[in-house]
């Protein structure tokens, strides 16, 4: 490859013009590309789109040497690279998917002074070679992208990036910028400490995203409550359907090609190939939806992605944030859907206690899931929330574009019905000795003889019928809340209820147990946007 000639870039504001055809910075940009012109480390926290790279890119081009990034986006890195190539800068990368010989080019690039900005995968950078090849050059600066992932309480943990707190040691001098879009005090404070960016200043960009409407519904019929969404609100939009496993993204891509929404399937599961061929055709084509599990959007640049669907419940709230922030980065208005049921939560918690991690490591999985649930569950605005979540103040209490503001649930005294539930799980256990799933202990207080229910003579047990007050869904919406609230838990291959430490507490009256009124679906959207 020829080298290109570098472009004189006199300062920042020169480069953010001409090189990048910006008129002016946004947000905090400004100061902390001078800050990291001027040698400064810093730790940069900006939501999805607020615009990280320019924070690095920029510097890079004005201090001399080259700027190495390290990022963990190996598929990206081509893009990436490209986009750079088209604005005259010079930039190229180093990872596996390359072989010797281009490897050699690169480096010898990088060797002889012709990059700005060099991508490197995290792996590559704890090799001895490419620390040696690193010190044959000049480094203007060392760019640490998606920094959460070296918390190892994060929930994106690579244990690739512990090995980043060798930069400091190794190249004292050279400037360091680590930028993340999640992070909680507690992450930030890891991030600094295990990168050894001690005395970086830190950059807190507020992590409201105005434009989004966030919407948590219970999922009744998924499949239905997806096409009503797609068809009422976002007609010919392109968006993102999240969902858990591989076989439930196929289904539902399918599903929504079959009535006349075009989409395409995304999971690790597929061959490289038609991965990358998706992925191209989401960026490029207009209107395509991308049913998809989370291995798909970290990196993707994609402006006008108009909803994004969660099907199933995420692991954590800062999963969520993550991939809902996907969603109109051209700061127009947005949906954040997710249908949420009593079976995600009973999976989760089994998946969590099957996991082979050692108790802290379950504990962790365990908090993260509460947060996400208490998210779910809360009856106040949702935005305020999840900005109290990354411990940020809303703009107001109620924030007027999610849900619980612009339809305010209903919350009611659901002691009476939990007391009923946990007896029943209760009496099952000790008269019967007994475990049963969800289903049968709401068959049993809503007095149905099913076969099961005379099969195992339930309809003598003192509590059979003895909850028709509510429907048969407003009492799985009591399951769930109980299960959330830890009142109740899920045990074995069946997921069997069975009481915790805590039933007792309900069961003896001692607290009382407020609960979410189930709201029907068909309110639900006249209250929304596009009514
Ligand atoms: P992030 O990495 O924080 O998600 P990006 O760096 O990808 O965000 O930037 C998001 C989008 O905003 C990109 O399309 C980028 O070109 C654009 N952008 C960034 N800074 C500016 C700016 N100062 N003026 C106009 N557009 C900008
Ligand atoms: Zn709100």
């Amino acid at each position: 490859m020829t080298s290109a000639p570098p472009i004189p870039v006199s300062d920042a504001v020169d480069a953010l013009n001409r090189v990048f055809g910006y008129p002016e910075f946004r947000g905090q940009q400004r100061e902390i590309v001078e800050h990291v012109i001027g040698g400064g480390d810093a730790l940069v926290l900006m939501p999805t789109g607020g615009g990280k790279s320019l924070c690095y890119q920029i510097p890079a081009l004005v201090r001399p040497g080259t700027g190495v990034v390290i990022s963990p986006l190996i598929a990206l890195m081509q893009d990436q690279v490209d986009a750079l190539r088209t604005l005259g800068v010079r930039a190229n990368f180093l990872n596996s998917t390359q072989d010797l010989e281009e490897r050699r080019l690169v480096e010898a690039e990088f060797v002889a002074g012709e990059l700005d900005l060099l991508y490197v995968a995290p792996e590559g950078l704890g090799t001895a070679g490419v620390q040696r090849l690193l010190d044959r050059g000049k480094i203007s600066l060392f760019a640490i992208d998606e920094a959460h992932c070296v918390s190892q309480w994060g929930h994106d943990f690579r244990p690739d990036y512990l090995a980043l707190s060798m930069l400091h040691e190794r190249w004292p001098d050279v400037p360091r910028i680590a930028l993340t879009a999640t992070a909680t005090t507690a992450t930030r404070d890891e991030i600094a400490t295990r990168l050894r960016l001690t005395d970086a200043r830190h950059f807190t960009a507020s992590f409201d995203r105005p434009n989004i409407q966030y919407r948590i519904v219970p999922k009744n019929e998924p499949k239905r409550q997806l096409l009503d969404l797609l068809r009422t609100e976002h007609p010919g939009d392109a968006g993102i359907v999240y969902c858990l496993s591989r076989a439930s993204v196929e289904k539902h891509a399918e599903f929504l090609t079959q009535n006349g929404i075009p989409a395409l399937p995304y999971h690790a599961g597929l061959d490289a190939r038609t991965r990358a061929r998706n992925q191209a055709r989401f960026l490029r084509e207009e209107g395509l939806v991308m049913v998809a599990t989370i291995a798909f959007g970290m990196g993707i640049d994609k402006p006008d992605v108009r909803f994004v669907a969660h099907l199933d419940l995420p692991k954590s709230v800062e999963g969520y944030y993550q991939e809902t922030g996907r969603a109109g980065r051209d700061g127009l208005p947005s949906t954040a859907w997710l249908a949420y049921g009593l079976q995600d939560v009973v999976q989760q918690r089994k998946m969590i206690d099957s996991s082979e991690g050692d108790l802290a490591f379950r504990r962790n999985a365990a908090r993260h899931l509460d947060a996400m649930l208490a998210l779910c569950e809360t009856v106040s605005c949702r935005r305020g929330q999840l900005l109290a979540y990354f411990d940020q103040e809303a703009p107001a209490a109620s924030c007027g574009n999610c849900d619980t503001c612009l339809t305010p649930p209903e919350s009611w005294d659901g002691t009476v019905a939990a007391q009923k539930l946990l007896s029943t799980v209760f009496r099952l256990k000790k008269e019967r000795n007994q475990k049963f799933g969800a289903g049968q202990s709401i068959d049993i207080l809503l007095g149905k003889r099913t076969d099961k229910v005379s099969q195992f003579r339930h309809d003598e047990l003192k509590v059979f019928g003895i909850g028709t007050e509510l429907r048969d869904t407003e009492w799985r919406g009591v399951v769930r809340q109980l299960l959330a609230g830890g009142y109740l838990a899920v045990e074995g291959e069946y997921s069997t209820l069975v009481l915790t430490d805590r039933s007792a507490e309900v069961l003896r009256g001692e607290v009382t147990v407020m609960m979410r009124r189930e709201i029907p679906v068909q309110r639900l959207r006249a209250g929304s946007r596009s009514s």
